[in-house]
């Protein structure tokens, strides 16, 4: 990382948070300071709240003034029309999760397994908004877009976008342009000024958004501020665990990997090739020099709630863990039929210790066992894929706070495994934007 200060901002699906962080000339980052206001779901899809919420959490900081560079990271397919002179909105958000009818298209042009073929990719919303009405003079841009615009400038938008949002809007990340595919079969040539109107830049990239004498006014940053290329949320929260806290350094090396211990059992693999597999929801973003695979199985922690154990039961529960133990029961930690990664099958029925067994600690520990064995065959799903070897683990989500899990885990998966210091994606965000 380079040293300096720079402020990341999150915008995720309950709210939005902004991290201080400094990297020093003597090495390690530290956290100056952190703020958050939350939303709620109809809160969270109105463009004015992300605003209005991001200018209440950016009163509550007080280094401000020693900001070098800003970047946003937001929920990844949230996008939406604005006016290409003024920002106004003209059409949307829909919200990442918001589906739309499929293009035929998409359907006819896309490669197979492209993950525009979504229902939620932002190209489907694209060519939604433009089945329902004629585009004019509108431009098209990710959450994370339209608010590092408006960080910039209160007068004219400056709409650049980054090669994690710009993914499922179909931008190539290999050739760093726009397919033809999309140019020549899917948009006419109002539909095509309003995706091209979208610059994309590297993550992190300085990218002429620079913060204006009235935003600065508006924002309280500095004037003059860089406000660089931004990411999604998930990226950013990789990016947050990645980050060596004493070394103001960055773990993102072909098989530095990071799993997510939430609800659901999310992996994300930094690979020397690319990894793309649509049948089991398998994609690449591109990180720097290489590639950030990821799956997410729908296996996890859910589970241990259904079981009905609290916090404090857990960690109690957790003291005498066997670190060797192996999956032996053939546990399949699901909460309801169906899985997506490591393999697809929405017929898959889950495979749990008895609810009355007496013993809960045993209980606890064939669930535990079962959530690793799943961490450990998506990461096997991901190498006979042609994924990088796995070479360490940094973990984040509930389950990080479980250190003789930990020990199991990296029997289980032959690697070290420890908790991430902190994964906070406004913190990523920030680490981003000084490695530059
Ligand atoms: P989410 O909010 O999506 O459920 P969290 O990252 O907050 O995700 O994770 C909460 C999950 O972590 C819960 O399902 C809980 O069971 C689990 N969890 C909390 N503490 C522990 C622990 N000590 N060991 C294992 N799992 C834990």
């Amino acid at each position: 990382l380079n040293p300096g200060v720079a402020l990341g901002i999150d915008l995720g699906t309950s709210g939005v948070r902004a991290a201080v962080v400094e990297k020093k000339t003597n090495g390690g980052v530290a956290v100056l300071e952190e703020a958050s206001a939350a939303w709620s779901d109809a809160e969270g899809r109105r463009p004015e709240v992300w605003l209005s919420k991001l200018r209440e959490t950016l009163k509550g900081c007080d280094q401000l003034a020693k900001v070098e560079r800003v970047a946003v990271s937001g929920t990844s397919g949230s996008c939406l029309l604005v006016d290409a002179d003024t920002g106004k909105v003209t059409r949307g958000p829909l919200m990442y999760n918001d589906a739309v009818e499929p293009s035929s298209l998409i359907d006819a042009a896309a490669p197979p397994g492209h993950c525009t073929r979504s229902a939620t990719s932002a190209l489907a919303k694209l060519l939604h908004w433009a089945r329902e009405r004629k585009l004019e003079n509108e431009v098209i841009c990710h959450q994370a877009d339209y608010v590092a615009s408006a960080l910039a400038s209160t007068e004219k938008p400056v709409l650049v976008s980054d090669w994690h949002n710009a993914l499922k809007l179909g931008f190539d990340i290999d050739a760093l342009e726009w397919p033809s595919w999309i140019l020549e079969r899917c948009l006419n040539a109002d539909e095509r000024n309003t995706l091209t109107r979208l610059r994309v830049t590297r993550p992190g990239d300085v990218c002429e958004r620079v913060v204006s004498a009235e935003a600065s006014e508006a924002w309280g940053l500095p004037a003059g501020v860089e406000v660089v290329g931004g990411t999604t949320d998930s990226i950013a929260a990789f990016v947050a665990c990645a980050t060596d806290i004493d070394k103001g350094a960055l773990n993102v090396a072909a098989g530095d990997a990071v799993t997510s211990l939430g609800s659901t059992t999310a992996l994300k693999l930094v690979s020397k090739t690319r990894v793309d597999d649509s049948s089991v929801g398998v994609y690449s973003h591109r990180l720097e020099d290489n590639w950030l695979v990821g799956g997410a199985s729908n296996a996890g922690c859910r589970v241990l709630r259904d079981f009905e154990f609290t916090n404090d039961e857990l960690e109690a529960l957790s003291m005498g863990l066997d670190a060797a133990a192996t999956n032996t029961k053939g546990i399949y930690p699901l909460v309801s039929t169906g899985e997506r990664f490591p393999y697809n099958d929405a017929s898959k029925e889950p495979v749990l210790p008895p609810r009355d067994g007496g013993d809960r600690a045993a209980v606890l520990a064939d669930l535990l066992v079962g959530i690793a064995d799943v961490e450990r065959l998506g990461y096997l799903a991901l190498k006979e894929r042609g994924a990088s070897p796995l070479k360490a683990v940094a973990t984040a989500g509930g389950g990080a706070r479980n250190p003789q899990w930990a020990a199991m885990r990296s029997n289980l998966l032959g690697v070290d495994v420890v908790r991430a210091a902190n994964s906070d994606a406004a913190f990523g965000a920030a680490v981003l934007a000084l490695r530059g």
